[in-house]
C-alpha cells in the first residue's frame, strides 16, 4: 500500500511515528545487578531492587548509559549532558515497585535524524525526537493456567532504550524501512540485537489519516507492541482502512491505545484518551541529575563503528559497487565483513560482490545456510574470481569450480590444477580447434563468408570440443581470421 488511500470523498494521507523501544545489550540491568540472558528459569534473576523491596536503592549502570549515548550519536542526535530520571506511577502486577523509573522531561538524547532507503532507491530522512532511557516491568503470563496468571520479574529493570520518531513516516513501507534501518545502526553499534522476536525490540505504531493538502494533522490512534516487521505493515494497512471508513463517513477518530491482534489480523481499543493513565510523574528523588561531561561524550564517539550509511558509501566509491549492490552487502556486518574479505583475495570489487550476491546467497539460501557457516571461505570465493579476472578460467567454469569448492571443501587453484579446468590461450590449439571445425563443415563455412553473423556457430563448435576451456575473445579472433571475415 502506497502513502495515500483512496476513498470516496477525497484522497487520504497516512502520518505515522514510531516509538521503538530497544533493549540495552548488557550483562546487568538498568538499575541493580541481576543478569539480564535471555531465556532464563523464571524469577532466577531478579533482585531486591527489581522486586521493589522497601528501602532498596536503584544504582545507575555506567555501561547502559554509555550504550544510550552511544546509540543517540549513531542516530545523528544531540546528547545532553543533563538529563533527569523520573518516577512514572501506575499500577500493574508486573511492576512490584509501582512505578518506572524513565526519562521523562530531560531525556539523554534530543534531537536527531536517520535516512531510510526505500525498495524503489529513494533516500528520505525521518527526524528523531528523543531517546529516554528507562526500565522495562516484568512478564504477566495468561495462557499457563486457566484461572490464574503468573508473573516473571526476570524482564524487571532491564534497560530499555525509547526512541521517538517525528511523525514524518507515510505509509507502512516507509515504516518498514525506518524499522529495518533503525534496526541495522542498532546492530552495527551492538547497542541492541534487535532480535524483535525475543521482543528486545518493539514499535508502537501511532497512526493518523488527513486529506491530502491539508497540513494540520489529524487524530491519532496509538497501536501498542508490534513485535515484527510483518505485524507493523499489517497493522498500518488494517488501521489505515479502519480510520479511512469512519472518517468517510463523517465520523472522528477517537485518541486511544489500540492493539494488534496477529491472528485475527486487527486492531482492537484497549483504552480511550479518557482512560488514560496519569501518571503523575515526577523526578526520581532516589536518583541524582544524570550529569556526563562532554570529553566522555567524544571519547565514545570516537570509538563508533563504521555504521552502514558510511559503509555503503564507501563500498560505492572503493569497489565501484552500484548502491543496490552496495546495500544488499551491507544490510548486515557479518555480510560486509566476508565480501570484504572476497575482495582482499580477488582484487575486484565488482566480481567478488556479483559472486558473493548471486552465487553464494544464492546457494546458502537453496541450503538454508547463514553466511556464518558458509561451507566455502571468502579466501577461497575470491580465488575464483582472481582465477576469472586473470583469465585462468571462464566465468562459466568458475561455477564449476564454485560448486566442487563448495560442496567438497576444496582450494579452487587446486580444483582447476587436478581437474585439468585451466583456460586454453594457448592459441596454437584454439588454431588447431578452428582448423578441424573448419574442415569439419565446408558448407557452414560457404554460409558464414556470405553472412558473417554465422561466425557465432564456429565459436560455439570450439567451445565445445574444448570442453568450454578455450578463452572465449582469442576463440572470436580465430575464427574471424580464419574466416577471412
Ligand atoms: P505520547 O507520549 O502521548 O505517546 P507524543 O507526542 O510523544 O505522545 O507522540 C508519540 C508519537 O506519536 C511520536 O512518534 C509522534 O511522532 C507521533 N505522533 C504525534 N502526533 C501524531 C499524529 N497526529 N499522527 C501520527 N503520529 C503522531
Ligand atoms: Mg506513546
Amino acid at each position: 500500500m502506497a502513502k495515500t488511500i483512496q476513498g470516496e470523498s477525497a484522497v487520504w494521507e497516512m502520518v505515522i511515528g514510531l516509538e521503538v523501544h530497544a533493549q540495552i545489550t548488557s550483562q546487568a540491568k538498568l538499575f541493580s545487578g541481576a543478569s539480564t540472558a535471555f531465556g532464563a528459569e523464571p524469577n532466577s534473576q531478579v533482585s531486591f531492587v527489581d522486586a521493589g523491596m522497601p528501602g532498596m536503592l536503584p544504582v545507575l549502570n555506567e555501561y547502559c548509559v554509555e550504550q544510550a549515548v552511544k546509540t543517540g550519536l549513531g542516530i545523528n542526535s544531540a546528547i545532553n549532558n543533563v538529563s533527569v530520571f523520573s518516577r512514572k506511577n501506575y499500577f500493574y502486577p508486573d511492576l512490584p515497585t509501582g512505578y518506572q523509573i524513565t526519562q521523562f522531561e530531560h531525556p539523554i538524547v534530543g534531537e536527531g535524524a536517520i535516512e531510510i532507503d526505500l525498495p524503489d532507491g529513494q533516500v528520505k530522512t525521518i527526524g528523531i525526537t528523543r531517546l529516554h532511557l528507562e526500565q522495562d516491568a516484568g512478564k504477566s503470563i495468561h495462557d499457563m493456567h486457566p484461572t490464574k496468571s503468573y508473573i516473571d520479574l526476570n524482564r524487571a529493570g532491564c534497560a530499555l532504550m525509547e526512541i521517538v520518531s517525528e511523525p514524518d513516516i507515510r505509509g507502512a513501507e516507509e515504516a518498514v524501512a525506518y524499522l529495518s534501518k533503525l534496526r541495522m545502526i542498532l546492530r552495527y553499534l551492538e547497542t541492541c540485537d534487535g532480535n524483535m522476536d525475543e521482543g528486545s525490540m518493539r514499535a508502537d505504531v501511532n497512526l493518523s489519516l488527513r486529506k491530502v493538502g491539508e497540513t494540520k494533522f489529524g487524530t491519532r490512534c496509538e497501536i501498542k507492541n508490534v513485535n515484527s516487521l510483518k505485524a507493523v505493515q499489517q497493522a498500518i494497512e488494517y488501521e489505515a482502512l479502519r480510520q479511512l471508513e469512519i472518517l468517510e463517513n463523517g465520523g472522528t477518530i477517537d485518541q486511544e491505545t489500540r492493539l494488534w491482534d496477529p491472528v485475527k489480523m486487527e486492531t482492537r481499543s484497549m483504552r480511550s484518551k479518557e482512560e488514560a493513565h496519569d501518571y503523575r510523574y515526577f523526578p526520581c528523588p532516589d536518583l541524582l541529575p544524570l550529569e556526563i561531561e562532554q570529553a566522555w561524550v567524544d571519547g565514545i564517539k570516537a570509538t563508533l563503528p563504521e555504521l552502514p550509511d558510511e559503509k555503503k558509501a564507501r563500498f560505492v566509491k572503493d569497489f565501484g559497487l552500484s548502491e543496490y549492490d552496495a546495500g544488499v552487502l551491507t544490510a548486515d556486518t557479518t555480510n560486509a565483513s566476508f565480501f570484504e574479505e572476497v575482495v582482499a583475495t580477488a582484487g575486484d570489487g565488482k566480481g567478488a560482490a556479483n559472486w558473493v550476491i548471486n552465487e553464494l546467497f544464492g546457494r546458502l539460501k537453496k541450503d538454508d545456510r547463514d553466511i556464518a557457516d558458509s561451507p566455502i571461505s571468502p579466501a577461497r570465493l575470491g580465488q575464483i574470481v582472481a582465477l576469472i579476472k586473470k583469465g585462468d578460467i571462464s566465468g562459466k567454469i568458475g561455477k564449476d569450480v564454485f560448486e566442487i569448492a563448495y560442496t567438497q571443501d576444496r582450494d579452487p587453484e587446486e580444483i582447476v590444477e587436478t581437474e585439468g579446468m585451466k583456460q586454453v590461450t594457448d592459441t596454437g590449439a584454439i588454431e588447431t580447434a578452428v582448423d578441424e571445425v573448419i574442415a569439419a563443415n565446408p558448407d557452414q563455412v560457404e554460409k558464414a563468408k556470405q553472412n558473417p553473423k554465422l561466425a557465432g556457430w564456429f565459436v560455439g563448435q570450439v567451445m565445445k570440443a574444448t570442453g568450454g576451456k578455450a578463452n572465449p575473445k582469442a576463440v572470436n579472433e580465430i575464427v574471424a581470421a580464419k574466416l577471412g571475415l
